[in-house]
């Protein structure tokens, strides 16, 4: 039987992306972010998960404003890196998994999540970056990906709560495809940050830092956050904090931190 036995919660911010790519990752100003992936580079090695379910956002790179899914999965058999105005990023085209995308829909629409179903969708940043950071420069990614994308781009965004409830249906749901496998969740995003209007540039550290005190052991707490309040306190763009709780969710009751 397939089994979730561990997640990862990160940022995808496109600089990283651009960092890693320009070979910039040494320079004074992007080590200390990259040195703080060197510990789940190691980790991963060991961990050798077969499939990776991936909440992130599409940034308007491949859906635009004309169709805007709240939920959506990816079902086709692989993932090209989207074009996001500077050409794509040369990383491996991503490998997905049809089967087990097709099993997850079916056992989320019975429970009452009604996702949209994506055949073909270029991934952008947002899904490459993660991968970057945790696998490093590779020919190939090692994993299969299922993307979930979460609407975090157009009002009404889904809140926090509904985003923990749906990463508890996917778990149900990979735990009743029949073929063993490792997989593991991952949730990316920004925490508080806000890129356009007056407060442009906004982070806040004290948000930031009780989000991460809780999502371990507290997480609870975190789905009681509403859309407003991640507006106002972790800027327009802080709502990407979603997919952390889908992540979260799909984790159970008790998570070993490491
Ligand atoms: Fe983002």
């Amino acid at each position: 039987m397939a089994t979730i036995t561990a997640g990862i919660a990160t940022s995808h911010i496109p600089a990283m992306g651009a960092a890693f790519d320009l070979g910039k990752t040494r320079e004074d100003y992007w080590k200390p972010v990259f040195d703080g992936y060197e510990w789940v580079k190691k980790w991963i090695t060991d961990e050798k998960p077969d499939v990776v379910i991936l909440c992130y956002n599409d940034h308007t790179s491949s859906m635009m404003l004309d169709i805007v899914p709240t939920f959506a999965i990816g079902f086709a058999e692989e993932f090209k890196p989207a074009d996001e105005g500077w050409g794509a990023r040369q990383v491996p085209i991503v490998p997905g998994f049809p089967e087990l995308a097709g099993h997850i829909t079916e056992q989320l629409i019975i429970d009452e999540f009604d996702i949209t179903i994506m055949n073909d969708i270029d991934v952008d940043h947002g899904l490459t970056v993660p991968l970057s950071l945790v696998f490093g420069k590779v020919d190939a990614w090692p994993v299969r990906v299922i993307p979930i994308a979460f609407n975090t781009t157009q009002f009404s965004t889904p809140s926090g709560n509904r985003c923990f409830s749906l990463g508890e249906a996917i778990a149900d749901a990979v735990e009743s495809f029949p073929q063993d496998l490792n997989v593991q969740i991952w949730g990316t995003g920004g925490m508080s940050h806000q890129l356009l209007g007056h407060r442009a540039g906004l982070i806040n550290p004290e948000f930031d830092n009780a989000f991460l005190d809780r999502i371990a052991d507290y997480p609870s707490e975190l789905r009681k956050i509403t859309r407003l309040e991640y507006i106002q306190k972790a800027g327009t763009e802080g709502i990407e904090l979603i997919m952390w709780l889908a992540m979260r969710g799909a984790l159970g009751e008790k998570v070993e931190e490491l």
